[in-house]
């Protein structure tokens, strides 16, 4: 089959790879009919990521139909459409009985995974197999382990080019909104207007919060995320954020403050060198009222240098993080999406086939030509 490989920094090409095969009773595999580019495939790409091996399979949001069932899986047939979750969860470990399936203990594929941060998370897919991941979604086919926990069947009516939100980009805005603890009346601040800050938006407007601020330097998403989600844009190359947030926010600060800007699409920024990164995030800290909450989204996060610590303890503020969400909120969101409550479609900026993966993923680290996201059609 064919898929779009890393080949190293920078480097993306379509090769003919195996095609995936049943390993165990619980896999099924899936025909992609859409996947799409997401931020924390960008250090990946960029070769920041020392584990990874050229040759591996990206992709980790994606949508398909399935070809190939094994004996064990219960809750998926042949030509059945559904939308598979990023993260691989057994949905059996103590982490998935506690609900916390993108924290899996067995989704993993062993031991060399994530020894930076001291526990490996889930697994996902379209990330190094060294680091717990599996061949990815940009991808004529694909393995799907746990089919019963991580897949799940599209309503009919939502189209793939919204219900293929459902992967991850969705997930992870209300995953954010939930670790905020956002409530009714809140004041929030998210900072990025990419698919997964627009969401995040979408799911602090559907929460009940007062108020919602996007803070962002790229006209045409802040537009965007006005227009669709009715929160009200920060453009940061015009107005004083922090002076703003505070304005808007009955000169107290945002209640809850998540930083959905992903990791940035530059160069090496380990320990060891490179630019400081984190803006974001310490603007996040920094704008936040005293008691309340910091959400970090994002996966692909690394390090971050001169972190406002006292501001956490002297504000005392919570700070939350989530690389994704786990496959839960899946079918309340795919609900929401047939309702028309919840509308994605537009963040597809870009539809492009496969053997353009390149050029897509080149237009979205570049935020070239308005692109939010690139979606691509094997
Ligand atoms: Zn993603
Ligand atoms: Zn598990």
């Amino acid at each position: 089959m064919r898929a779009l490989c890393w080949e190293g920094a920078g480097a993306l090409a379509v090769r003919e790879v195996p095609d995936p095969e049943l390993r165990n009773a619980h896999d099924m595999i899936v025909r992609v009919r859409r996947s799409v580019t997401c931020g924390g495939d960008l250090p990946l790409l960029a070769g920041r990521v020392p584990e990874a091996a050229a040759g591996e399979v990206l992709g980790h949001e994606f949508l398909g139909e399935v070809v190939e069932v094994g004996p064990e899986v219960r809750r998926h047939r042949v030509a059945d459409r559904v939308v598979v979750g990023a993260a691989v969860a057994c949905g059996a470990c103590w982490f998935c009985r506690q609900g916390l399936l993108a924290c899996c203990d067995n989704g993993t594929s062993g031991p060399a995974a994530e020894p930076a941060w001291g526990q490996p998370a889930a697994g996902c897919y379209g990330r190094p197999a060294r680091l717990g991941g599996f061949a990815g979604g940009h991808a004529e086919f694909v393995r799907v382990p746990y089919a019963d926990v991580g897949a799940f069947a599209v309503p009919e009516g939502v189209d793939d080019d919204r219900a293929v939100f459902a992967a991850d980009a969705a997930p992870a805005g209300w995953h954010g909104v939930a670790l905020g603890g956002v409530a009714p009346g809140d004041v929030v601040a998210v900072w990025g207007a990419g698919a997964v800050g627009q969401l995040t938006a979408a799911a602090a407007v559907a929460r009940g919060a007062a108020r919602v601020l996007v803070v962002d330097e790229h006209h045409d998403r802040l537009g965007m995320a006005a227009r669709h989600t009715g929160a009200e844009p920060l453009d940061h190359r015009s107005v004083d954020v922090l002076a703003e947030l505070r304005e808007r926010s009955g000169g107290r600060g945002p209640d809850v403050c998540v930083d959905a800007s992903g990791p940035p699409p530059g160069p090496a920024r380990r320990p060891t060198g490179g630019p400081d990164a984190g803006t974001a995030l310490r603007e996040a800290v920094h704008a936040c009222r005293k008691g309340g909450t910091v959400v970090v989204l994002g996966g692909g996060t690394e390090f971050v240098d001169r972190f406002p610590l006292g501001a956490v303890t002297d504000k005392g503020l919570a700070v939350r993080g989530g690389s994704r969400a786990g496959p839960g909120a899946i079918p309340a969101l795919l609900d929401r999406m047939a309702r028309g409550e919840l509308v994605t479609e537009h963040l597809a900026t870009h539809r492009l086939p496969l053997d353009r993966g390149a050029d897509g993923y080149a237009l979205f680290r570049d935020r070239a030509d308005g692109c939010v996201r690139a979606v691509f059609t094997p």
